[in-house]
C-alpha cells in the first residue's frame, strides 16, 4: 500500500482526474484512521486543488477535519489541513495567502510531524515564496525540504526539491549556482527516475540554460521535457512543455513557429482550465505576434497575461513580463511602448526588492540570533585563531545572503545585529567588526558605495519636505550581457571595475557614486543646475565610451546609456522624493537605450505646476516630449570604432 501511494504521489499530478478516482478506491481499502489513509486523502486533496474542483476539495478538507479522535493521526490534522488549503490557494493564484497559511509550519513540532506531508508542505512553501519574489525565504524553505527528503531516504523527493531550489537561484540571477544544483538534481533523478520527475528536471535544464550563448542545452531540455510529458501521457505537462518550447523559438526569433507552439499550448491549457499555462501561452502568443509586427494584437495578449498575473500577486513574474514586453517592442521599433514597459518592470523589481528586504531583514535577524548565538559565544571564549575563523564564517554567511539576491543591503543588517552582540561579549573584536560593517556599505568588486549606503546617505540630500535637491544620473552599461557572453565573466568584472574608476575620475569627493545594480551606477551631485548636469553627462559618456577596456590581452569596447535630471525641476521648482526622482532618471535612461544606446537623455524642464502633473508627465515622458510638455537634453557618446 505504501508503495502504491508513493507511486500515486510521484505521477498523480500528470493525470489528476484519473488519479483522484484511483485514490478514492484505494482509500476505501485502507483502515479507518490509519496513516496511509490520511496520506491518500492528503494526496487526493492536492489533485483536487490542481483541477480546481472546489466541492471535492472542500469534502476532502471536511474528511480531515472530522478525523476520528481515537486515531493516533489526529495530531497530524493541522499539518494536513495547512497543506491542503495552501495547495488550493496556490492553484487559485493566491500566493500571498498560501504563504501565510504555511507560516503555521513554524509552530509545528517537526520531530513528530508526518514526514511525507511535512516535506510536501515545506517544499510548497518554498515554491510559493519563490513565485512571490521572496527569494531568500524560498531558498531557506526548499533547503529544509531537501533535508527532510534525505532524512526519509527518498532520492526522488530530494531531486524534486532540488529542481525548485535551482529555480529559486535562477530567479535570483545566480545562474551558475542554479546550474550546479540542477546537476545534482539530474544525478539524483537518474538513480530513481519516473517520467514526471524527468519532465521537471529537463524543464529546469531548459530554464537555467535559457540565457546561455549556446542554445543547445536549452533546446535539449525543452525537447526532452515534451518527450517525458508525452511518456507520462499528461496533457498538463504537454501543454507546459509546448509553452516552454514556444519560449525557445521566440528567443531564436522564429516567430511563426513560436506562435504555432504557443497556440497549441493555449488550446490544451483552456481545455484543462490551467491558468498558469494559459498565462504563459497567452504571453508567448503576444510576443510572437509583436515579432511578426502584429503590434496591437500582440500587446493586447501580453497585457492580458500580465493582468491575470498581477491578480495572482505574482510580482516577480509580472516584472519579468514587462521587461520582456519592453524588449520585443523595442525590437519592433515601438519606442514609446518599450520605454513604458521597461519602466513598469523596474518599478516592480524595486518594489519587490524593497518589500522583500524589509520582511527578510526581520526574519533573518531572528534566525541569525537563534542559530549563531551559542556557537559564537563558544568561539569568542576561545583563542584568536578561532576568532579569525568566526569572522570567516560570518563572511560566508554574508556571501550566502549576497548570493540569494537580497545582497549586501540585508547582510549589513545582519552584521549590525551581530556587531551589537559581539560588542557586549568581547570588546576586542569590535575593531574588526567595525571594518566589516564599513565594508558592508561598499560594493566589494568596485569599492563604490552600494544601495544600502545610498539609502542611508540620501536623506542628507533632501529638504524638509523630503524633496531631493541636486542632479541625479543613472548609468547602465550597454549590452553588458554580451560582454560576459563573448569575453567571459572575469572580463565583465574587469569592465565593471574600470567603469567605476572612470566614473570616479570625473567626479569629486563630495559626489555620491553608487553601484546601483549589476551593471548600473547612480550618481548624485550637489549642483541643481541643468547646464552643469549636461556638461557632466557629456564627460561621463566620453570617459566611459572613449577607450576600450583592457583585460589581459583583450581590448573590450564599452559604452553606456545615461538618464539624468536636476531637482528642483525647472521651470516651476517642484521637488520629488528621491525614489520618484530615481524613477525619472530611470525613464530617460531607458529612452537612451531605446533610441540606440551610447547616449544620454536629461530632463531639462517639465511644464507642470503641481507634483501630480509632474508625475503624470514623467510617466509618459516620450510622448510628453514629442508634444512639447517636456524639454529633454539629448547627448551622443563618442563614435565607436567598427566592431569586427
Ligand atoms: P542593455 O544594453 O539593454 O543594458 O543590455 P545589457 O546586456 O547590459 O542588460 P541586461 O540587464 O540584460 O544584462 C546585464 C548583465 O549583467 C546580466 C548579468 O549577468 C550581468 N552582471 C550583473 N552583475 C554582474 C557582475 O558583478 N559581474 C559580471 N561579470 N556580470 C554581471
Ligand atoms: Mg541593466
Ligand atoms: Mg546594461
Amino acid at each position: 500500500m505504501a508503495l502504491e501511494l508513493e507511486q500515486q504521489e510521484r505521477i498523480g499530478a500528470a493525470q489528476p482526474q484519473e488519479h483522484v478516482q484511483q485514490l478514492l478506491a484505494l482509500e476505501a481499502r485502507l483502515p479507518a484512521g490509519s496513516a496511509e489513509r490520511m496520506e491518500a486523502v492528503s494526496q487526493r486533496a492536492a489533485l483536487l486543488a490542481q483541477i480546481r474542483d472546489r466541492t471535492g476539495h472542500e469534502a476532502a478538507i471536511e474528511t480531515l477535519k472530522t478525523w476520528p479522535d481515537s486515531s493516533p493521526l489526529r495530531a497530524q490534522v493541522p499539518l494536513a489541513l495547512m497543506l491542503a488549503k495552501a495547495q488550493w490557494l496556490k492553484n487559485n493564484g493566491q500566493l500571498g495567502a498560501g504563504i501565510r497559511v504555511l507560516a503555521g509550519l513554524g509552530e509545528l513540532d517537526v520531530t513528530t510531524a508526518e514526514p511525507r506531508m511535512l516535506y510536501r508542505a515545506t517544499l510548497l512553501r518554498g515554491y510559493l515564496q519563490s513565485d512571490y519574489g521572496e527569494v531568500d525565504a524560498s531558498v531557506d524553505s526548499v533547503g529544509k525540504a531537501i533535508e527532510q527528503a534525505r532524512a526519509m531516504g527518498s532520492t526522488w523527493r530530494a531531486a524534486t526539491a532540488q529542481v525548485t531550489l535551482a529555480f529559486s537561484y535562477f530567479r535570483a540571477q545566480q545562474v551558475d549556482h542554479a546550474k550546479q544544483i540542477l546537476d545534482e538534481a539530474m544525478t539524483a533523478a537518474q538513480l530513481d527516475p519516473d517520467p514526471v520527475l524527468l519532465y521537471n528536471v529537463y524543464t529546469m535544464l531548459a530554464i537555467v540554460h535559457s540565457q546561455d550563448a549556446d542554445t543547445s542545452l536549452n533546446k535539449l531540455g525543452g525537447e526532452q521535457a515534451l518527450r517525458y510529458a508525452q511518456e507520462a501521457r499528461s496533457r498538463y505537462l504537454e501543454a507546459l512543455a509546448l509553452g516552454n518550447l514556444a519560449d525557445f523559438e521566440l528567443r531564436q526569433e522564429n516567430y511563426s513557429r513560436a506562435l504555432d507552439l504557443s497556440q497549441r499550448a493555449n488550446v490544451l491549457a483552456l481545455q484543462l482550465h490551467d491558468i498558469h499555462t494559459e498565462i504563459l501561452a497567452r504571453q508567448n502568443m503576444g510576443l510572437a505576434k509583436i515579432g511578426l509586427r502584429r503590434l496591437e494584437e500582440g500587446k493586447r495578449d501580453v497585457m492580458q497575461a500580465i493582468t491575470v498575473d498581477a491578480q495572482r500577486e505574482a510580482s516577480s513574474y509580472t516584472a519579468d513580463s514587462w521587461l520582456e514586453l519592453g524588449r520585443y517592442l523595442e525590437k519592433a521599433d515601438d519606442i514609446a511602448g518599450a520605454v513604458d514597459a521597461y519602466h513598469r518592470s523596474r518599478q516592480l523589481f524595486d518594489a519587490v526588492l524593497r518589500d522583500e528586504t524589509r520582511k527578510a531583514m526581520l526574519e533573518a535577524q531572528a534566525r541569525f540570533e537563534d542559530q549563531q548565538r551559542q556557537r559564537e559565544i563558544r568561539l569568542l571564549n576561545q583563542d584568536n585563531s578561532l576568532k579569525a575563523e568566526q569572522i570567516r564564517n560570518r563572511d560566508l554567511q554574508l556571501k550566502l545572503w549576497a548570493e540569494v539576491g537580497v545582497g549586501v543591503l540585508l547582510s549589513g543588517a545582519l552584521l549590525a545585529a551581530a556587531y551589537r552582540r559581539v560588542r557586549r561579549t568581547n570588546a576586542a573584536l569590535a575593531q574588526t567588526n567595525e571594518s566589516l560593517r564599513v565594508q558592508s556599505e561598499r560594493d566589494p568588486l568596485t569599492g563604490l558605495a552600494n544601495r544600502r549606503h545610498f539609502q542611508k546617505d540620501v536623506q542628507a540630500w533632501c529638504d524638509a519636505q523630503q524633496g531631493l535637491r541636486g542632479s541625479l544620473f543613472l548609468i547602465d552599461i550597454d549590452h553588458f550581457k554580451r560582454i560576459n557572453d563573448q569575453w567571459g565573466h572575469a572580463a565583465g568584472d574587469s569592465v565593471l571595475v574600470e567603469v567605476a574608476r572612470r566614473l570616479r575620475s570625473v567626479l569629486r569627493e563630495q559626489d555620491l557614486v553608487v553601484r546601483w545594480g549589476g551593471e548600473e551606477f547612480l550618481i548624485l551631485v550637489r549642483s541643481e543646475n541643468t547646464e552643469d548636469a549636461r556638461l557632466l553627462a557629456q564627460r561621463l559618456l566620453d570617459q566611459l565610451g572613449g577607450l576600450p577596456v583592457d583585460h589581459g590581452p583583450l581590448s573590450i569596447p564599452v559604452s553606456a546609456s545615461i538618464g539624468f535630471a536636476s531637482f528642483p525641476m525647472a521651470p516651476s521648482g517642484l521637488t520629488l522624493e528621491w525614489e520618484r526622482a530615481v524613477d525619472m532618471a530611470d525613464t530617460v535612461m531607458y529612452m537612451s537605450k531605446a533610441h540606440g544606446r551610447n547616449k544620454a537623455y536629461g530632463v531639462a524642464a517639465i511644464k507642470a505646476t503641481t507634483r501630480e502633473e509632474l508625475l503624470a508627465l514623467a510617466g509618459r515622458m516620450e510622448s510628453a516630449w514629442h508634444q512639447g510638455q517636456v524639454d529633454l537634453i539629448s547627448l551622443l557618446g563618442p563614435q565607436m570604432e567598427e566592431r569586427t
